[in-house]
C-alpha cells in the first residue's frame, strides 16, 4: 500500500447522494480510497481491496475543491491505511468546504466475521458531532451492538446509527428492535442503494480508464 503522503491510491471519485449516516440525503463527493485490511462475510464494496490508481494529493484537493458539493465524504476500504489520507482531510478542512472533518466510525458485528479486529478505544476517541456506524444482520449482531455501546459509551453527543444489512435483515425487524431497547440509536437506510439499485450510484469524475500514475 501507499506509504507516502504527497499521494493516494483511489479506486473511485464520484458525486453522489449522501446515502448514511446524519448527511444523509445532501449531495456530496465522494473519494473512495483503495485497501481495505478487513474481508467482512456480506462485503459490498469490494472494489476498495483492489490497489486503485495513483493520484497527487494536489490532484485530489483540486477536484473536491472544484465540485458543487459542500460536503466530502472519504470512505473506503479503510481510509487510515495511507498515510495521505490524515494530509487530504487536514488541506480539505482548510479549503472552500464549510464544515469541520467529522468522524465516522464504523464497527463490524458477529455476522461480519471480522469483530475481534475491532479497536474499542476508537469509540472513546469520538468527539462531539462524530459518528458510530454498525450495520446489522441479525439479533445476535442486534444484541452485541447494544453491548458495545453500553461498555464503550461514547459521548452524549455522538450519533449512534444502525442500519440493517441489505438483503440480510429486513428494516421492519430492526426498526422495531430499536423501538423496544429503548436506547438513542437512529435507524437509517442505505439511500444510495434506493435510488440506484442496481446500477453504480451517482456520477464517476474520474474517468475508470484514465491512467492516474
Ligand atoms: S470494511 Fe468495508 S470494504 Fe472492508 S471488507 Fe468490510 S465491508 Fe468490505
Amino acid at each position: 500500500m501507499n506509504d507516502g503522503s504527497d499521494s493516494l491510491r483511489v479506486c473511485e471519485l464520484f458525486r453522489s447522494i449522501a446515502g448514511e449516516t446524519t448527511r444523509a440525503g445532501r449531495p456530496a463527493t465522494f473519494i473512495r480510497l483503495a485497501g481495505c485490511n478487513l474481508r467482512c462475510n456480506w462485503c459490498d464494496t469490494q472494489k476498495a481491496w483492489e490497489e486503485g490508481s495513483l493520484l497527487a494529493l494536489k490532484d485530489a484537493i483540486e477536484i473536491l475543491s472544484s465540485t458543487p458539493d459542500k460536503l466530502v465524504i472519504v470512505t473506503g476500504g479503510e481510509p487510515l491505511l495511507q498515510a495521505g489520507t490524515l494530509e487530504l482531510c487536514r488541506k480539505l478542512d482548510i479549503s472552500q468546504l464549510d464544515e469541520a472533518v467529522g468522524i465516522i466510525l464504523d464497527i463490524k458485528p458477529p455476522s461480519s466475521g471480522q469483530q475481534d479486529e475491532m479497536d474499542f478505544d476508537n469509540i472513546i476517541r469520538l468527539k462531539p458531532g462524530d459518528e458510530l456506524k454498525i450495520v446489522v444482520a441479525d439479533r445476535e449482531d442486534f444484541d452485541w451492538a447494544c453491548e458495545v455501546i453500553d461498555m464503550h459509551k461514547p459521548v452524549e453527543s455522538v450519533n449512534i446509527l444502525f442500519s440493517p444489512a441489505s438483503d440480510l435483515l429486513d428494516p421492519k425487524k430492526l426498526a422495531e428492535w430499536i423501538l423496544n431497547a429503548g436506547k438513542e440509536i437512529r435507524m437509517q437506510l442505505q439511500l444510495h442503494k434506493i435510488i440506484w439499485p442496481n446500477e453504480p450510484e451517482g456520477f464517476q469524475i474520474l474517468d475508470e480508464s484514465a491512467d492516474c500514475e
